[in-house]
């Protein structure tokens, strides 16, 4: 019980620090608080430590790796009300998983790919909900759509049955300073603002990003979701 207790207080000092950061960065930018989501990132922590968390009222998690995720939504069945994001490279063998178990996917990058989730999310699921990851700073070896290909996969996105196109995700290069970060966020919000205004879907009203090292700049720029999982859980 001493090592249960320990383990607590430390995940929810960790917790309610990182709920402040965010409060703080929105305050900062003149947003409410309740208008920036936290996504708490558990890959390669236990379904344990999951829901520890989730005892502190979160809800909403992400899985980098298809199986492991998998494993935990299973595990936790019995804690009602959480909310399981797809956030890692998605392979076609693993579609099916990802459409059967989860209620959000974040790495969306090819037709293909959203194609196959929309095939395969069983009808008495409620439709996946997608974000597309852009490659906002162009990095040759990285994943996700290139900026000038968003639009395209968007709006075909936008028309697959079973899904429902809620955004953008984005993961830059890590950058030292907050100007640096600010300036790709921004980036990525005004491709956010041109989707949207394109596409005129009431329900397309996230962009996912900012992580543990610069959330603050991604809430200056307008993220309504950040993805932290160092933060909270320490390091992996
Ligand atoms: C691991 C991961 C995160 C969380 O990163 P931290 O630096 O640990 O906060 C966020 N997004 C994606 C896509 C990740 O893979």
């Amino acid at each position: 019980m001493a090592c249960y207790s320990l383990i607590m207080d430390e995940l929810s000092k960790r917790y309610q620090a990182v709920r402040e950061r965010i409060t703080q960065a929105a305050l900062r930018a003149g947003r409410t608080p309740e208008s920036v989501q936290l996504l708490v990132v558990s890959k390669t922590f236990g379904s344990e430590q999951v829901a520890h968390v989730a005892a502190l009222g979160q809800r909403n998690f992400g899985e980098n790796y298809v199986q492991e995720g998998v494993d935990k939504i299973v595990a936790l069945t019995g804690v009602p009300g959480l909310v399981w994001h797809c956030i890692g490279p998605l392979q076609s063998n693993k579609t099916r998983l990802v459409a059967e178990h989860v209620d959000w996917v974040h790495s969306v990058d090819r037709l293909k790919i959203a194609q196959r989730l929309s095939e395969q999310r069983p009808a008495h699921l409620p439709p996946l909900q997608v974000c597309l990851q852009v490659n906002i700073d162009g990095g040759p070896t990285k994943a996700g759509v290139p900026p000038a290909d968003a639009l395209a996969l968007a709006q075909a996105v936008a028309a697959l049955p079973r899904l429902q196109l809620r955004g953008l995700m984005t993961i830059p290069e890590p950058a030292d300073t907050f100007d640096a970060q600010l300036a790709v966020h921004q980036q990525a919000k005004h491709l956010f603002d041109e989707l949207k205004a394109a596409l005129a879907l009431p329900h397309v009203d996230t962009l996912s990003m900012g992580m543990s090292a610069d959330l603050e700049a991604a809430v200056q720029a307008g993220s309504t979701l950040v993805r932290v999982g160092t933060a909270v859980f320490g390091a992996r």
